[in-house]
C-alpha cells in the first residue's frame, strides 16, 4: 500500500497500461493466443513486465489488447464479459481503474486475492482459454 502511495505521487509515468484481468491472463500465458502475431507480442509484454515497471491498471484496451484481432478500434469484441473481468479482479483485488503500481505489487494482488485461493474460475470460468489456466496442483480432475 505505501509502495502504491509512493508510486502514486511520483511524477514518472507508467510504462504501460494493462486491465484488470490480464494480471489472470498472464499468471498462465504459455504462448497461446488468438493468432501468432497476438502470441508473439503479449510474450514479448510479459518479458517487459517481468523487469517490474510502473504500470496503471485499467478497465479499457491496453499494451496487450493492442494487436488482438478483436480488438475493434479501442473496444473488445467480448466487451461485456472481459469488462465483467476486469471489474472483478479490481473488486477482489481492492483496486480501482487508473490505480497506478509497479506491475509486480499488482501480480502479488492478484495471485494472493485470487489465483492462490482457487477464486479464479468465479470470475472467468467461461472464458475459451479456462482448460489453460490451472496450477499444476489444481489439474487433477479438471482434465477430461
Ligand atoms: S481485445 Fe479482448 S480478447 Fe483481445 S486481449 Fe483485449 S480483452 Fe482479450
Amino acid at each position: 500500500m505505501e509502495e502504491k502511495k509512493k508510486a502514486s505521487g511520483m511524477t514518472p509515468s507508467p510504462s504501460y497500461e494493462i486491465r484488470a484481468h490480464h494480471g489472470m491472463c498472464l499468471a498462465f500465458f504459455q504462448g497461446k493466443g488468438y493468432s501468432d502475431t497476438f502470441s508473439k507480442h503479449m510474450g514479448e509484454v510479459k518479458q517487459l513486465l517481468d523487469t517490474n515497471p510502473l504500470i496503471r491498471i485499467t478497465g479499457e484496451a491496453d499494451a496487450i489488447c493492442s494487436v488482438c484481432p478483436n480488438n475493434q478500434e479501442g473496444v473488445c469484441t467480448s466487451s461485456e464479459t472481459v469488462v465483467e473481468y476486469d471489474r472483478q479482479v479490481l473488486l477482489r483485488c481492492g483496486l480501482s481503474g487508473g490505480d497506478v503500481m509497479p506491475f509486480r505489487e499488482f501480480e502479488k494482488k492478484v495471485y494472493d486475492s485470487i489465483l492462490i485461493p482457487g477464486k479464479r474460475e468465479e470470475i472467468c470460468g467461461d472464458c475459451g482459454w479456462n482448460a489453460l489456466c490451472y496450477f499444476e496442483n489444481e489439474k487433477k480432475g479438471k482434465q477430461r
